[in-house]
Formats: structure tokens, sequence, C-alpha cells
């Protein structure tokens, strides 16, 4: 996700990193080429000059240039502000359920925004996380088949739908549904409305005809984040017609530029609660800004990397660790360190996430099956079955001696194969960004 803005981004701080002291032109090229970023990211333009004005602000405001450590500053800024754009930490995706029940929500948007799909997906995030009994309804009786689909999707997640009523008007379903699940004590009732293919007049109307009659606690606008800033063009059609209460953003695990998500909440007003990550029923996630703005920044927080790292790393054994890196000798006994290291950091997404320039890794990684914690347990138990000359040189790894690693390991000869691989595909990794990416790591992580 966000690859294109987060790479771009990731260059420039990289430069801005690499000076000593900064002057004000520099942090004023900086922030030229980071508005080239945003717009190329499809942010909608008044967003992204706000967004530079406010960093420039502060950057100059608090006096980044005679800071010990400028670009860091500056890109904590940066990230501070991103945060700020995105909605607020702490502001959590909590839906506003308090009344007496049933509570209605509505979901709306465009045809092919993925939106009867999220409404099922959430009725069962309702339904597992918050422990309340949903009904959903289909009010779509344009599409033949949209109640059908509604249907099928409520069969998988396990969530009821309202039966469906042949030559009902969307406002007759939009009763119905209300009556019967006030009848059979239902908490909350999601009402699927019509989607278009494009915005027009008969599908506002309808809408805010619905939304008249069942007054909905929630109005939920379904955006597909795929289509960058057509999606926040749509959001600010429906907000000015309807009071939308939040958005939800689909398709965020695709390659989503990060403009939508970036522009919307700004745009708007109203803020991104949920964002679709797949097609999955169970593939919808909280939206969390800070979170968001580490991806889009591709080098997650710079700030707690450095303050995790100060904790947790034996320091000096992090600098000779670095050297033999950026020497591009990086053998088992590395990997096993890092493995350590990376546990006691949260994991292997977490740190990739948290380290500069290392959005390519992490996809190597992830290509490669991805890490959880036990996952790297696991490959852990593979290094440590190993003998001491095994581990300096993989090499010299042939097909008996893997059976007798995963014996010992209790694991497989694929899987002692597949950690040869991707510790081959790092080591390479490593030799190539040579002094650059990971030295300017080891500089950062020791201050
Ligand atoms: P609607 O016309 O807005 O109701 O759209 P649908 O719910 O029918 O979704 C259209 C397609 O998008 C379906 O194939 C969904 O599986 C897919 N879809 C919905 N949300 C996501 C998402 O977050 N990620 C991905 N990859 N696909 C999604």
């Amino acid at each position: 996700m966000f690859d294109s803005l987060s790479e771009r981004l990731g260059s420039i701080f990289e430069r801005l990193r690499g000076r000593g002291a900064l002057e004000e032109k520099d942090v004023a090229e900086a922030l030229r080429e980071v508005r080239v970023a945003l717009l190329e990211a499809d942010v909608a333009l008044p967003v992204a000059k706000d967004f530079i004005a406010r960093v420039k602000e502060r950057a100059i405001g608090q006096e980044v240039l005679r800071s010990v450590a400028p670009g860091q500053q500056v890109v904590k800024i940066v990230h501070d502000a991103l945060v700020e754009t995105l909605g607020g930490a702490g502001q959590d995706a909590a839906l506003d359920l308090a009344m007496a029940p049933p509570a209605p929500i509505l979901m709306v948007g465009l045809q092919g925004s993925g939106k009867t799909t999220t409404t099922a997906k959430l009725a069962l995030r309702l339904e597992k996380r918050e422990k309340k009994r949903v009904l959903m309804a289909s009010l779509d009786v344009r599409r033949p088949a949209a109640q059908e689909q509604l249907r099928i999707l409520g069969e998988q997640a396990g969530v009821k739908t309202l039966p469906v009523v042949a030559g009902q008007t969307p406002l007759d379903i939009a009763r119905r549904a209300l009556e019967a699940a006030r009848l059979s004590g239902f908490d909350v009732v999601l009402l699927d409305t019509a989607g278009r293919l494009s915005i027009d007049e008969q599908l506002m109307a309808e809408v805010a005809d619905i939304h008249a009659l069942a007054r909905p606690i929630e109005t939920l606008l379904v955006v597909d984040a795929l289509t960058g800033q057509d999606a926040v063009n749509t959001a600010e059609k429906f907000k000015a017609r309807l009071p939308v209460t939040g958005v939800i953003l689909t398709r965020m695990d695709g390659d989503a530029r990060g403009g939508a998500a970036l522009s919307m909440r700004a745009v708007t007003g109203a803020p991104v609660k949920f964002v679709g990550v797949g097609e999955k029923l169970d593939a919808l996630d909280a939206f969390d800004a800070k979170r968001m703005a580490g991806r889009i920044l591709g080098m997650g927080d710079i700030v707690s990397l450095v303050e995790k790292a100060a904790e947790d790393l034996d320091l000096e054994k992090a600098r000779r660790q670095a050297k033999k890196l950026a020497k591009g000798a990086f053998d088992l006994d590395d990997l096993a360190e890092q493995f350590r290291q990376m546990r006691k950091m949260g994991g292997m997404g977490a740190i990739l996430g948290l380290m500069p320039g290392m959005g390519k890794m992490k996809k190597m990684v992830d290509a490669a099956g991805g890490f959880d914690d036990r996952e790297i347990k696991r490959q852990e138990a593979i290094i440590s079955s190993m003998t001491k000359a095994e581990r300096r040189k993989p090499a010299i790894l042939n097909a008996r001696r893997k059976i007798r690693i995963a014996k010992g390991s209790g694991t497989s000869v694929q899987e002692v194969n597949k950690l040869l691989k991707a510790h081959r595909q790092m080591a390479d990794m490593m030799k190539k960004m040579g002094k650059g990416g990971m030295k300017g790591l080891a500089g950062q992580m020791m201050g």
C-alpha cells in the first residue's frame, strides 16, 4: 500500500537525514518535494498546501535548524502532521451505537465500491467483537441480484438478513427492516443502499429519503481507495447531501496511493473509520491514523524506532553488526541475532515497518510467506540446530545436513530451504544497500 508516496518521501528524508545541520533552504526544498509527492499520490491540492504550511510553521517555530538532529526532527514533524491530517491519534473507529436498539446504520456509496461486501464485513465485526445482534437488509431493488448477494454474504458471515419480499420499494424495505429488528430484539440494523455507477440526482434523492426515514445513528460512506482523487470527489458530493458520519476505504490491500486516505478527512470532515483490506469477510480493519502515517512515510515512526532501539538493543552488538552488514558479510548467526532482536522489538513486521527504506525488504519477506512471532521462533530453532560451521558458511549445507537440521528443529527440509533462501535474499539486499541503508540505520540507532 502507498508505495509511490512512501518511496518518494523516503528518498527525500534520506537526503535530509544525511545532513548534519540543515539550512532553511534545505527544509524549503524538501517540503517542495514533499508537496509534489503528495500531489502525485492524489492528495487534494488544498490539503497538500495546508499540510506543507503546517509543517513549515512548526519546523521554523521549533528551531529545527539549530537542533541536534534536524533531519529527524523534520521527519517527526511531518509524521505528526500526517497523523493529524488523517484524523488524529487515539481517535478510534468505534461506532456510536449508544441509542435504544435497534440502531440503524446506513451504508452508502457508488456501485462497485465494495459497499455490499463491506456491509457484511461490518456486520460480522459488530457481532464478533462488540457482541451485537445484527440484521442486514439490502435496499437495492434496481440490481436484481443485489438482495440475493447480501443474503449469501450473510450466510457466509453467519449474520441474519431480512427476508426478501418482491415488489417493495427501498423505503418499504427500510421500514420493514426496522420493524423486524425491533420485534426480534436486534441491536443494529445495517441498511445497504443501492449504488450507481456515478452520482446522479435520483440516487441522491433516494438515499436522502431513506436517511430521513431511518434516521441512522451512523451514515457510512464506502469508497474505493484505488480510485484516488475520484474517491475524494465522490465523498465530497455525498457529504454535501447527507450527514456522512464516517468513511470506509476499501481495497487498501491493493496498491492504493496514500492520497485518498490523506485527503478524505480534510475534504469531507468525516473520519475514516475502517479500511477494507481484502475480499474475505474478516478483511476489515479499524482505521489507525498513526499506523497509516507510518505506512505513508514508508519509514515508520522514526522517533519510536530510535527510542525503542536505544532501550532494547545492545548498542555495542548493534554497532558491530552494522559494520559487518555494511561490508556485505551477513551469516546465519547474524540472522539469528536479528530474529532475537526483532522478537524483542515486537516482531518482524513491526521492525521492518519502523526501519527507513525497508519497505522493499518487508515486501520480500511478506512474499516469502511473512514472519509472525511463532514463525520467527521456528526460524530460530532451525538456525540453532546448525553447527557453527554451517551457520558461518551456509553453502556447505547439503541434503544430508538439511535433513538432520529439519529433524533437530522439528521442521521440514522445505522450511530449512525457505529460510536459506530468505537469508540469501537478505544478504544480497544488504550488500546492495551497502553503505547507504543499513549504515544509515545503524547511525540512527546509535544517535
Ligand atoms: P458494491 O457494488 O459496492 O456493493 O460492491 P461489492 O460489495 O459487490 O464488491 C465488489 C468487489 O470488490 C467484490 O468482488 C468484492 O469482493 C471486492 N472488494 C470489496 N472490498 C474489498 C477490499 O477491501 N479489498 C479487495 N481486494 N476487494 C474488495
